[in-house]
């Protein structure tokens, strides 16, 4: 079910949480992938997994997706390893958590630049070749807290807001070409970014999920999987929350 099979899959963020399960799941699923993240540690070691289960499967990138020549110079590589791109997942982010009141320029910047402007250079750098592919993908990461803010969170929800008009845009733009696009919002998943959250805040964001538990990294893959498969060819400009019910 939702075989991925002789496709080739780029995912940023790729070197922990929830990248490296949809790089892990892409590989299972079929697809060859490139496991892009910021350190070469992290992707590295992302990469080595997948060869271990499928050997010369994945090929791991070291890249800030905020740095405009490092993501040109990283999807002409791409491009020439692979052959050609037919699946996008924009998943890297970041947050820089305060208040607006004491919110530096350099947290808002930061924010904005790697997890809105690094779909936006990534895309820009694979498009030709995923616009030629004949059942193309992009997948933008967002968040729950594009759809509905949060006190703290000013710019990572600015962020995800924009990743879902930046999703629309982009929809209309390849529809022509038959090439989808869509962004998941995950709720409250249990990764590095949330492990770090204090006990309290954790227990009162549970108060506000109706399936009543934390989501996996495996809730994730399993919507992206089905975005990035044929069977989803006539899905397109949508946001699929996967969030145990907390927005509805
Ligand atoms: P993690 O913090 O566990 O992992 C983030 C990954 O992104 C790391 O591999 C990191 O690289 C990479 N990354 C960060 N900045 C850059 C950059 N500038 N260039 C390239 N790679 C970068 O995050 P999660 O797995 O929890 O989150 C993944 C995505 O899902 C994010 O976009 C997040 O906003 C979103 N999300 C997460 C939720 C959750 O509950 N966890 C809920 C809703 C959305 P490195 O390994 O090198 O540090």
């Amino acid at each position: 079910m939702f075989d991925l099979t002789d496709k080739v899959a780029v995912i940023t963020g790729a070197g922990r949480g929830i990248g490296r399960a949809l790089a892990l799941e892409f590989a299972r699923a079929g697809a060859r992938v490139a496991v892009v993240s910021r350190s070469e540690g992290t992707s590295a070691e992302t990469a080595a997994l997948i060869n271990g289960e499928r050997p010369d499967t994945a090929v791991a990138y070291a890249v800030d997706v905020a740095d405009s020549e490092a993501v040109a110079a990283a999807g002409k590589q791409l491009i020439a390893d692979f052959g050609a791109v037919d699946i996008l997942v924009n998943n890297a982010g970041i947050t820089r958590d305060g208040l607006l009141l004491r919110m530096s320029d350099d947290d808002w910047d930061s924010v904005l630049a790697t997890n809105l402007k690094g779909a936006f250079l990534m895309t820009k750098a694979l498009q030709r070749s995923i616009l030629k592919r004949p059942e193309g993908r992009i997948i933008n990461i967002s968040s729950v807290i594009g759809l509905i803010g949060n006190p703290g969170q000013a710019n990572y929800a600015a962020s995800k807001a924009g990743l879902i008009g930046l999703t629309k845009s982009m929809a209309r733009e390849f529809a022509g070409r038959k090439v989808t696009v869509n962004a998941i919002a995950p709720g409250f998943i249990q990764t590095d970014m949330t492990d770090a959250l204090p006990d309290n805040v954790r227990e009162e964001i549970l108060k506000k999920v109706p399936l009543g538990a934390f989501g996996t990294v495996d809730d994730v893959t399993a919507a992206a999987r089905f975005l990035a498969s044929p069977a989803a060819r006539y899905i397109t400009g949508q946001v699929l929350t996967v969030d145990g019910g907390m927005v509805m």
